[in-house]
């Protein structure tokens, strides 16, 4: 398999990482090859050969032009302070520039021990890397920024966690890059200023070009940074997904999603939702995403004060009103997105207190959150028709309800809201299939999938990745993948 790689972060000087090779696993097996990400990073589909594949996707055979590295970084986690993290079970390959003009990153998870690995084995087990996969594919497919899947491989080892002996596996991720908020906090820590500079004029040059014309390009980095994570995690919320370990060490500077450990997918609707079973006190609660950004974006900011200013008050006084901006643009991002889900193309002044309303009726209720926008969506598709609801959306609605006339009274507000609107009702009923899916990845289904893999059955996982890949139309054969779990499938908590 040839890989055309151009590794300009193993161009950087050694103190942002440590050469390493991958450690080479028993058996290598390919579980899943992403073919069209693949052609899409520049590899050629006729080199997919996949007993090569395996060997490479293992860590076993080390591609021609590879430069593999472990990226140091540093993060706090929970809130709490760790100087040194790192690549503690990833390896970075290097770099391509794919057929679309991006630079990626080819990196693989689980791929053995580093100077980084702490205790840790360095190593993955296969139900978070086929989570990973579906998950982060699901992600794209939603058209929401994340890493992507390039390619899943058991590795014929067992290792070990608390649930006992464990089917290994390795991940291969594909980002616009994997430099963190933690990896400027490690050398902002460090006080290396000098190593600060080349990394924020690295990231500039790699995706922020525009930063390099501002009048200050490292406050122009932090705004653009800002809108990307204020505009993801509106996102997040709008699919009603948890990431569920927002450390710093896992906020990426290109603004994916990045690091699918315990995260989740609400199914019923409340703001305090948590599904990680490491998060105790509800850090990462759905609803605490955005103030939770804004915390780890001020530590963004503060890692770059050295080079804001020569002065440090005025740098404080720079970082500090560059971070306040946060609550509008994410608000903005956050009304305008529930709006359209709603049908509101167009906001009013009273629409963030409706929208507010709306999801505080969701919560009092029960609702699946999910559901009620798709169903949502049928009514407004039966509005534009001749109103008669032939689908059986309001039906559908009302089924969600523990008290339906609660519905019924808020969809009178929510028509007559509508009534006043700009748009046609064509109009509102395509924007709101376009942001309301049918498919999520569901717990229970991962779950499922899981357990089902773990015998050596396979045909869960596919038919998940194909559900999820089309997750705006309907699947009348896969219908059973957008229900919620019943009672007996709830899942509770989620593992990393
Ligand atoms: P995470 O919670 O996945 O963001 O990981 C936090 C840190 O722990 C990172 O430095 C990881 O590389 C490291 N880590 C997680 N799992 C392992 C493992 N099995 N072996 C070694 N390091 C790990
Ligand atoms: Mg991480
Ligand atoms: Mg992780």
């Amino acid at each position: 398999m040839k890989i055309p790689f151009d590794n300009s972060y193993a161009r950087l000087p050694e103190q942002f990482y440590t050469r390493q090779d991958p450690k080479p696993v028993a058996a290598p097996k390919l579980i899943k090859m992403n073919t069209a990400l693949a052609e899409l990073i520049g590899i050629t589909p006729e080199d997919l050969n996949t007993a090569k594949a395996a060997e490479i996707f293992a860590g076993n055979t080390i591609p021609e032009g590879a430069s593999p590295l472990a990226m140091v970084y540093a993060g706090h986690q929970f809130g709490g302070w760790s100087p040194r993290l790192g690549d503690g079970r990833a390896i970075l390959l290097g770099e391509t520039v794919g057929t679309d003009g991006i630079r990626r990153d080819i990196h693989l998870k689980g791929s053995g021990r580093t100077p980084y690995s702490r205790g840790g084995d360095g190593r993955a087990w296969l139900g978070p890397v086929l989570r990973e996969y579906v998950v982060s594919e699901a992600m794209a497919a939603l058209g929401i920024p994340t890493t992507r899947a390039l390619a899943a491989v058991e590795t014929g080892e067992r290792i070990l966690r608390e649930e006992g002996p464990l089917p290994g596996a390795v991940f291969t991720r594909v980002a616009q890059s994997h430099v963190r908020v933690g990896t400027f906090q490690y050398h902002y820590a460090r006080k290396d200023t000098e190593a600060t500079k080349i990394l924020a004029d690295y990231i500039i040059a790699r995706q922020y070009p525009e930063a390099a014309k501002a009048d200050q390009p490292y406050r122009a980095l932090i705004e653009a940074v800002m809108d990307k994570q204020a505009y993801l995690i509106a996102r997040w919320m709008q699919v009603g997904f948890i990431h569920g370990v927002m450390n710093t060490d896992n906020m990426s500077i290109a603004g994916e999603t990045i690091d699918f450990g315990p995260c989740a997918f609400m199914d019923t609707y409340h703001p305090g939702t948590v599904f990680s079973s490491i998060d105790h006190a509800g850090r990462y609660a759905w609803g605490k995403q955005p103030s939770i950004a804004h915390w780890n974006l001020s530590q963004f900011a503060q890692s770059l004060l050295p080079i804001l200013h020569e002065d440090p008050d005025i740098a404080v006084g720079i970082g500090q009103e560059t971070i306040d901006g946060f609550q509008d643009i994410f608000s903005d991002y956050y009304f305008n997105g529930f709006g359209e889900k709603l049908g509101l193309l167009t906001l009013t002044e009273s629409d963030p207190d409706f929208i507010g309303d709306s999801l505080k009726l969701l919560s009092d209720n029960e609702v699946d959150f999910t559901l009620f926008f798709r169903h949502l969506t049928g009514v407004a598709r039966s509005l534009l028709e001749d109103g008669d609801d032939k689908g059986g959306s309001v039906e559908n609605l009302r089924d969600l309800f523990k008290e339906p006339e609660a519905l019924d009274n808020w969809l009178v507000s929510w028509r007559k809201r509508l009534s006043q609107g700009e748009n046609t009702p064509a109009e509102r009923h395509e924007k709101m299939k376009s942001v309301n899916p049918i498919f999520i990845p569901r717990n229970h289904q991962i779950e499922a999938m899981i357990q089902a893999a773990i015998t050596g059955d396979y045909a869960p996982f596919e038919r998940l990745l194909a559900v999820l890949s089309d997750p705006y139309n309907e699947q009348p054969e896969r219908a059973d993948i957008e229900l919620p779990p019943k009672p007996e499938e709830i899942v509770h908590a989620t593992f990393c």
